[in-house]
């Protein structure tokens, strides 16, 4: 039926609902943006406080470090300046061990044996699906720009090897304290080597490094995020700032850990079982970054040695890229190191390390940011798995609680009746 007008009466109050509505919501909108006042603002600063000094501290490490470079200090020096940073690392580092131990403890106490057993192959089965992702990023980026073109010869070579002395004993009876990420980024742009020196194969090489941890770190890692928990990743990644950028100023994934934690569990909001259970061993062989870059930089030690790889070698090259990455600790320039089990695997020369050790401790920072965010990423999907077995715990741990407290009723009547004659209310409630 319609109006005389050819309206239908359902229609139209249908049409005039969905305007007051929008009305409704707009003003509510308005009235939110209004009341946003001065305190909010404050209390916002306030609860991420934290996160801001440390963006502002790497900001200002960075300043700082650029403005130093003019004055040419000497090796020493600049090790006497970066020790505030030093004092940080170690501080952090002295956490580590205890906090994977009494996390891995509790977290798998927290868990019945089957709940763990599945968390643990859902964390490996990402764990494993994430690094084979990552070494195939590398190998397809470094084939694709082919960074080693020309030959190595007219590549910088760097290594050094400084005696020890009586003040670097002493900087050693005060590594307990902390102090900041400022000095760890300052120290190091101090320390680094002339730009020039970077030639272009070394320059191309970094610029294809980081494409390769870009698509990893914001497309596939992200995507995979949402594709599983149909959450909006950027949020859940907001919450881990903090993470990433200690990450990013201690150059490793076993010192953000502590940090990595307090994101994850008080920001994000993920299940402690989850995070005590799955960071600890993330944190030690889930390292995305790490992978990407073994493979990387194996094919492009010999893209400047001509030495063309077949199929075969670079089948070889992933496997031991995965594994050494796998080996490799949380710790700076550990990727460095096992480098060298990719390079031997396919007969490479291992000297050429020290072709790329110029921009390492830069790379460094950026896969050890990539591996911290592959291991939170990690925490969030197992959690989102597992949310049926947790529940089914949370359950069961209610039912024990409602158990043991009908258990005690008796005895409270008793004992409650002989002390006082206090009303019972609050221990019957329960
Ligand atoms: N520094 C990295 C980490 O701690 C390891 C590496 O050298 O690749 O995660």
């Amino acid at each position: 039926m319609t109006k005389g007008n050819g309206e239908d009466p359902k229609n139209g109050s249908r049409m005039e609902r969905f305007q007051q509505g929008v009305r409704k919501r707009t003003l509510l909108a308005k009235k939110k943006v209004q009341s946003i006042t001065k305190d909010d603002v404050k209390s916002y600063l306030l609860r991420n406080a934290f996160v801001l000094f440390t963006v502002v501290a790497v900001i200002l490490g960075v300043i700082l470090g650029f403005s130093l470079r003019s004055y040419k200090m000497s090796y020493r020096e600049v090790k006497y300046f970066s020790f505030p940073g030093e004092l940080l690392m170690r501080m952090l580092q002295m956490l580590v061990l205890p906090l994977i131990v009494s996390s891995l403890v509790t977290g798998i106490a927290a868990l019945d044996s089957k709940a763990s057993g599945k968390m643990g192959v859902r964390a490996v089965v990402y764990y494993m699906s994430t690094t084979i992702i990552a070494v195939l990023i590398g190998i397809i980026i470094v084939v694709i720009i082919h960074p080693g073109k020309g030959t190595k010869e007219n590549m910088h070579r760097e290594g050094k090897i400084v005696q020890v002395t009586a003040a670097d004993a002493f900087l050693d009876l005060i590594r307990y304290a902390p102090l900041g990420i400022l000095f760890l980024i300052a120290g190091k742009i101090v320390e680094m080597e002339d730009m020039g020196v970077i030639g272009g194969q070394l320059a191309m090489y970094t610029v294809t490094v980081i494409i390769g941890l870009l698509i990893h770190a914001v497309i596939v890692l992200p995507l995979l995020y949402f594709l599983i928990t149909r959450k909006n990743p950027w949020v859940f990644i907001g919450g881990l700032i903090q993470a990433l950028v200690t990450a990013l100023g201690t150059s490793s994934s076993s010192a953000t850990l502590p940090v990595t934690f307090k994101c994850l569990e008080e920001i994000n909001g993920v299940d402690k079982r989850v995070t005590r259970f799955v960071l600890p061993v993330g944190a030690t062989i889930n390292m995305d970054g790490t992978a990407l870059y073994e493979a990387l930089a194996a094919i492009f030690i010999a893209q400047v040695n001509n030495f063309d790889l077949n199929f075969g070698q670079i089948i070889t090259i992933s496997i031991t890229a995965t594994a050494a990455s796998i080996g490799a600790a949380g710790i700076p320039q550990a990727g460095l190191v096992t480098m060298v089990i990719v390079l031997t695997s396919v007969g490479l020369p291992t000297d050429d390390i020290t072709l790329i050790i110029a921009v390492d401790w830069f790379l460094d920072r950026l896969r050890t940011t990539t591996n911290v965010l592959g291991d939170s990423i990690g925490a969030g999907i197992v959690e989102h798995l597992s949310r049926h077995e947790l529940k089914n715990r949370d359950a069961e741990m209610g039912n024990s609680v409602i158990e043991e407290n009908e258990m005690k009723k008796p005895y409270q009547l008793i004992s409650q009746e002989s002390e006082s004659e206090k009303p019972l209310d609050s221990e019957t409630k329960m």
